[in-house]
């Protein structure tokens, strides 16, 4: 069989079998997927043969890349003593245990316990149940509001994408279910208007303050969001807005939920977003880049407060998954870990590539197509414009996908979110892959620019 055809075939099998996520159906039947086969450090391979620069990191989660042979081991070891058992009704294990021990190890002062899950939407399903369960344990049972962000993303479990605010998703399936609300993100490129960064900031997280009036300080629960939104489109707050949030939060009784899913191991230059804006979480769901996507993990790391409750007058929590604290995953977790520590990659992050990417992605706001061109850590984004001043948008609102078209094409796996273009490499990109990565970006941005002239 040739490859164009073994490309058609799965195509079409594909297209007769597999609902894919987030993907629309009537264009995905006109065009079919694109297939990848492999992947080795920062590349990815399709399966007719080319080769792919992934600045997405699959799903911002491989962050120490594709081909870790340590991983496997790590994994088949495990599988060979103890392929599952679980941590209910008073049982445990080893690779949990360590786990959960060397997570606390790099936790923000004052978390020590780990509840783990399975994804990303899991622990968010869990922190609403367990923020709830905290203050009716301590006879508060109407403080059960959750104040969260438009436009910020969650997961997409029935919690999940209550507590995100995409339109689209509650859009589908009567959401968010009650007692959740939204305020608006600190998204000051497209959001702003007149006002500068900084004031855009100031005004965002006052957005919490009146939420938090309305609704009554007694009804409220819990603030979420993520340090820095991923999936709305790396949208990077402006420096006023956590110590503004901050200074809300000291004001009332209500814990803070830091979504470290993407930020969490090493995003930032630091092993937590929380650390990166010096945040103090009562309650952190992470997932991704905790086994770098080889297998499917999450966790919430609890902070002593609300661990205490939990321990000391909580009872039974009915709550678990089958494969909370799964032996194989967390034994790749622990190995991925050390992967990190070892080969010092969030420090390398931090002083290396961050300053070196935000250097050369900044050299791209002179393409004519380029609004904005903003980074931290390892996570950037482009705003692409019709004018630079006014930040006006082209019409159509596809300017992103025919970008993200065109990347593609030429090697690069950008993901646009409207027409935000938006990187999210492995951490162990070098500067030379830096330099690779943004030629291409520039690549893409030139052929997008000449479509639109
Ligand atoms: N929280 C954030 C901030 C995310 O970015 C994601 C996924 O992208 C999730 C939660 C959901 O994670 P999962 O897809 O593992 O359920």
């Amino acid at each position: 069989m040739t490859q164009a055809s073994s490309t058609q075939n799965l195509q079409a099998d594909s297209r007769d079998h597999v609902l894919p996520p987030f993907t629309d159906y009537q264009a995905l039947n006109a065009k079919g997927a694109r297939v990848i086969t492999k992947g080795d450090g920062i590349y990815i391979w399709d399966s007719e043969g080319h080769k792919i620069l992934d600045g997405m990191a699959g799903l911002w989660c491989v962050n120490v890349g594709y081909g870790r042979q340590e991983l496997v081991d790590a994994a088949a070891k495990q599988m060979q003593e103890l392929p599952f058992y679980n941590l209910f009704f008073q049982t445990t294990h080893v690779p949990a245990i360590e786990l959960a021990k060397e997570i606390a190890s790099i936790a923000p002062e004052g978390m020590h316990k780990v509840f783990f899950t399975g994804s990303g939407s899991e622990s968010n399903d869990t922190v609403l149940r367990m923020v709830r369960h905290f203050w009716a344990c301590q006879g508060k049972p109407e403080k059960k509001w959750i104040i969260s962000r438009l436009n910020g993303y969650h997961g997409s479990t029935v919690a999940g994408a209550s507590l995100g605010g995409m339109k689209p998703m509650h859009e589908q399936g009567d959401l968010p279910i009650p007692y959740i609300d939204h305020i608006p993100q600190p998204y000051w490129f497209g959001e702003g208007g007149n006002m500068t960064p900084d004031e855009f900031g100031v005004w965002a997280a006052e957005q919490l303050d009146k939420k938090i009036q309305e609704i009554g300080a007694d009804n409220v629960a819990a603030f979420i969001a993520e340090p820095i939104q991923g999936a709305g489109g790396v949208i990077i707050p402006p420096a006023t807005y956590w110590p503004t949030i901050k200074k809300v939060l000291a004001k009332y009784d209500i814990l803070l939920v830091v979504d470290e899913v993407i930020c969490g191991f090493g995003r930032t230059g630091e092993w937590f977003g929380s650390q990166y804006f010096d945040l103090k979480p009562d309650l952190m769901p992470v997932a991704k880049g905790m086994t770098s996507g080889y297998l499917p993990m999450g966790a919430v790391l609890v902070g002593d407060r609300v661990a205490k409750v939990l321990t000391e007058q909580g009872g039974e929590f009915y709550h678990g998954f089958t494969y909370s604290g799964h032996p194989v995953a967390a034994a790749v977790a622990l190995e991925n870990l050390r992967i990190l520590k070892n080969e010092h990659i969030v420090t390398q992050v931090k002083e290396k590539t961050a300053p070196y990417l935000q250097k050369k992605w900044a050299e791209l706001a002179d393409h004519p197509l380029v609004g904005e061109a903003r980074t931290t850590g390892l996570l950037g984004a482009l705003e692409l414009v019709k004018d630079k001043q006014s930040r006006e948008r082209f019409p159509g609102g596809n300017t992103g996908m025919r970008c993200r078209e065109h990347c593609f094409n030429n090697g690069l796996v950008m993901r646009a979110v409207g027409d935000t273009m938006i990187i999210s490499p492995p951490l162990v990109i070098t500067c030379e892959q830096i330099d690779e990565l943004v030629a291409l970006a520039r690549k893409a941005l030139d052929a997008t620019w000449a479509e639109l002239k």
